[in-house]
């Protein structure tokens, strides 16, 4: 029988060699094919978010530094984000006037722009109206280099021993009325806060991704090649957690996807969507960018917030990319939650009344036993 390591947060073999280790993606990668693993490796990366503007990375790991906007500051949690943060400021928030700071940032000891905080110029009115001070910088990043004991090797790469240093980003589009030219200055400064995961978590997610892998329809894996990976999933209550047929993730040990409820097929993950399919996915935040975008993604059942972190193990699955985009940014309820409500969606034809389904606290979605779904698009007043 297959044994992990008895240390708590080792996640290797009994009696393995070497140092202990949590992280352990050999658990799949040795049996898994090449599209596979690239596959889970996306889904423990950032997504596309057109970030650029935003002075955001794209496709690097979840465990990194993260962006937290200035207005979004009283909703996060900072010690969330154990790989580091910095504050986004824009020059409107920053200044009251030319030069002049605005009351909230005098005196302010925790935000200090050059050192936890950033400004953001986005437009030439802003760049010339509310200038940087002439003693400020570009931000950039410093490696650190042992023959003089400083950050002093301008990098590109935020990996090693590196810091921040540097006060504004240029981030500045030619509007089209003048004839100044974009000037794009100063390397992204970190991820999408909502996309935060730990090390560790990210681990974990994958882990159950690869499960939720083997287990498609007309998937080329046996469950039962994968004891290093059982193990693992078993010691963190992953293996088998009943959230799984409870939010649909798998149903009768068959991964599906939780909107629509449909089984997903192996071939499904790896196959880019039809042309008709993706005209749905125009505002979806998944199609930023120019590579076509698969029928099957990673789908989460609780929407990203910066309020809390939710790229975590449990609420982690493969979904259609249609679906994704139809549930938008609303969690995704289950039949068993929305019955849990007793909030009753009845249809009355002529004298019959007979029983639709059943709705979440704020009525936007409604399921039927049958496995129908209905989601509010639009709202009153
Ligand atoms: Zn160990
Ligand atoms: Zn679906």
């Amino acid at each position: 029988m297959f044994q992990l390591c008895n240390n708590p947060n080792c996640n290797l073999e009994l009696n393995h060699k070497g140092k202990h280790s949590f992280i352990c993606k050999k658990a799949w990668t040795k049996l898994f094919n090449s599209d596979d693993n690239k596959k889970i490796d996306k889904a423990g990366c950032c997504t596309p978010r057109g970030g650029d503007k935003g002075g955001y990375q794209n496709h690097v790991n979840r465990n990194s530094k993260v962006i937290i906007p200035y207005e979004k500051l009283n909703e996060v949690n900072l010690s969330n984000y154990k790989d580091g943060y910095v504050i986004r400021i824009f020059p409107t928030q920053y200044f009251a006037s030319k030069y002049k700071i605005a009351n909230e940032f005098v005196n302010n000891t925790d935000i200090k722009v050059g050192d936890n905080a950033f400004i953001l110029y986005r437009t030439y009115d802003d760049f010339d109206n509310l200038p940087p001070f002439p003693n400020w910088k570009i931000r950039s990043v410093m490696k650190y280099n042992p023959a003089t004991k400083k950050y002093d090797i301008p990098t590109k790469n935020r990996r090693g021993n590196i810091i921040d240093d540097g006060h504004y980003l240029l981030r500045i589009s030619n509007s089209g009325t003048n004839k100044k030219k974009n000037r794009f200055e100063g390397p992204a400064q970190g991820i999408f806060a909502p996309e935060y995961a730990d090390a560790n978590t990210n681990f974990l997610c994958q882990s159950v991704l690869a499960w939720l892998i083997i287990n498609t329809d007309d998937s080329p894996y046996n469950p039962d090649d994968f004891v290093h990976l059982k193990a693992i999933l078993d010691k963190h209550n992953l293996l088998t957690s009943p959230h799984y047929e409870k939010d649909y993730i798998m149903h009768n040990g068959k991964t599906t996807c939780p909107l629509c409820q449909k089984i997903i097929k192996h071939s499904a993950l790896n196959e880019s969507i039809s042309f008709e399919d993706e005209e749905g996915l125009t505002n979806s935040t998944e199609q930023v960018g120019s590579t076509r975008s698969t029928t099957v993604n990673l789908f989460h059942m609780v929407p990203l917030c910066y309020a809390s972190l939710e790229n975590i193990p449990t609420h982690v699955s493969w979904g259609h990319a249609t679906c994704n985009t139809r549930l938008g940014q609303r969690r995704c309820y289950s039949f068993t939650d929305l019955q849990a409500t007793e909030i009753e969606i009845d249809i009355t034809e002529g004298d019959k009344k007979h029983l639709l389904g059943y709705a979440n606290a704020t009525k936007n979605f409604i399921r039927s036993q049958n496995g129908d779904v209905w989601i509010r698009i639009s709202k009153g007043d």
